[in-house]
């Protein structure tokens, strides 16, 4: 008998709790035709950055962002021309190995590369997860950024500024070992 009023108890509490959100608006989101907007900041596919005028890229191939990953996610080629100034080849994204931790972005100087708001890219292909310059250029077009200052190189320290100093073996005191051995002489 005491079970029964028990189940009755809470089954009235159920109803009661689902009768209050009855009314309310469903937090359900209806993906894809429905999503939730990102944060700004937020790390989503990673994407290569255009001048917002010419629509050039604005990667110099510095190779700084290759040497920044950590899973060896992007491969550049980029041989030096005629004008000894690297001409970017081939700049290429494994987002498969990619672990979205934002160091590329982090170690460019030039505003080129950013891990963007967006994040579809599955696919039943994982060849197809390996994307070159256009498509990182064509799918970071749309994406907003703000030119970030060109980091300044940091200060030598003092030490390696100044000219190594010479020592003048007429002006250098005399060791110990050199002393004994005027003694021993005078002995
Ligand atoms: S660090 Fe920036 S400019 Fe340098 S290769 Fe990477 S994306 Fe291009
Ligand atoms: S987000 Fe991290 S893992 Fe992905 S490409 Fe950039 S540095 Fe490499």
């Amino acid at each position: 008998m005491l079970s029964i009023v028990k189940g009755i108890v809470e089954l009235v509490r159920g109803m009661t709790i689902t009768g209050k959100h009855l009314g309310k608006h469903a937090v359900t989101l209806q993906y894809p035709e429905e999503k939730w907007p990102m944060p700004e900041r937020s790390r989503g596919i990673v994407v290569l950055l255009s001048d917002k005028e010419t629509g050039a890229l604005n990667c110099t191939a510095c190779m700084l962002c290759m040497r920044a990953c950590p899973t060896a996610a992007i491969t550049i080629d980029a041989p030096r021309g005629e004008d000894k100034k690297r001409q970017l080849k081939v700049f290429q994204l494994d987002v498969g190995i990619c672990c979205f931790c934002g160091l590329c972005e982090e170690a460019c100087n030039f505003s080129a590369i950013k891990l963007a708001t967006k994040y579809e890219f599955s696919t039943e292909n994982k060849e197809d997860l390996v994307w070159d310059m256009h498509k990182l250029q064509e799918v970071g077009r749309d994406v907003p950024y703000e030119a970030r200052p060109k980091k300044k190189p940091a200060p030598k320290p003092e030490s390696q500024s100044q000219p190594p100093q010479t020592v003048n073996p007429v002006a250098a005191p005399e060791s110990e070992s050199s002393e004994d051995e005027k003694k021993e002489g005078e002995a």
